[in-house]
């Protein structure tokens, strides 16, 4: 996008001529529509869960009124249940807050790039994703780890896109269902490492995989899982400020496979990464 602004002149010598400034604004652009999405979500998605608990907090005090006057045990029961609503709700705005510092650290943070172990850094992913609490024992995520090399990179924030990715892929699962994960790297063609996650998950829709890496974009089979639409976006941002690139294709097995490059990360007297071409 260009905007162009101009202003007539006169020349020494009583000739008459103009100024015309061109200005790429395709990036101001950008950020004010990206602005205007962020503060519709906010509002939307803040707004919500608040509502919810000023409701069940009332609720509950209302409860309490009535038990200090001895009314018994439905009241209780009542405060109970608000309280777990108000429990609920505060939990889903924490989330969103949390995510939108990370949306935010992930463009402004210092990148602190150092030497790092890529296995280390996502055998601590898998175990606490696998070690969290809540799934039942039949749905333990089942988690393949390939050979992965010591890369350079920031490890707080390619920390936070790994476990980006690895919550997805648990998260879009269809309940009842293990999620089944594979992580692998190769050297990519550039001497960079290609990090890929599949999973065999509910897929993302034809024609909708470049899109869900856009802030609060979310795929359209993808509603009736909790989310915000800023975990890809996040990812993409601290991917492309290591100077790599991420995208998403369907998996032929069913499912989704996000890969990622490392650009000129990988330290060659690290442990040996297949080279075998993508597939
Ligand atoms: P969120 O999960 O909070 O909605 P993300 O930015 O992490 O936000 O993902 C954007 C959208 O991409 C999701 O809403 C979902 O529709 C889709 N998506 C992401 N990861 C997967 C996956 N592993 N399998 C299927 N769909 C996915």
């Amino acid at each position: 996008l260009i905007s162009v602004s101009a202003r007539p002149i006169d020349t020494a010598g009583g000739r008459r001529g103009a100024v015309a400034v061109f200005h790429d604004i395709t990036d101001r652009k950008r950020v004010e529509t990206e602005l205007r999405a962020f503060a519709g979500m906010v509002a939307h998605d803040l707004k919500a869960p608040l509502t919810l608990v000023s409701a069940y907090a009332e609720l509950v005090a209302e409860a309490l009124d009535d038990l200090a006057g001895g009314s018994g045990a439905p009241t209780l029961d009542q405060a109970r249940r608000g309280t777990a609503k108000v429990l609920h709700g505060a939990g889903r705005m924490q989330r969103l807050i949390n995510e939108l510092l990370d949306y935010t650290a992930a463009r402004d943070a210092t990148l602190r790039v150092e030497r790092l172990s890529l296995r280390a850094l996502v055998d601590e992913v898998v175990t606490a994703r696998t070690d969290a609490p809540g799934h039942e024992p039949e749905a333990r995520p089942d988690i393949f780890v390939g050979p992965l090399p010591d890369v350079h990179a920031d490890p707080v924030l390619l920390r936070q896109v790994i476990d980006n990715l690895v919550g997805n892929a648990i998260k879009y699962t269809p309940p009842g269902q293990a999620p089944r994960i594979d992580i692998t790297a190769r050297e990519d063609e550039d001497g960079g490492v290609r990090v890929r996650i599949a999973d065999r998950g509910i897929g993302i829709p034809d024609g909708e995989h470049a899109a869900v890496f856009d802030s609060f974009h979310r795929a359209s089979n993808g509603m009736a899982h909790p989310g915000t639409g800023l975990g890809l976006a996040i990812c993409r941002r601290i991917v492309e400020r290591h100077g790599g690139h991420i995208d998403a294709a369907p998996n032929p097995g069913g499912g989704t496979i996000f890969s990622f490059t490392l650009s000129g990360a990988i330290a060659h007297d690290a442990e040996p990464v297949p080279q075998t071409p993508d597939t």
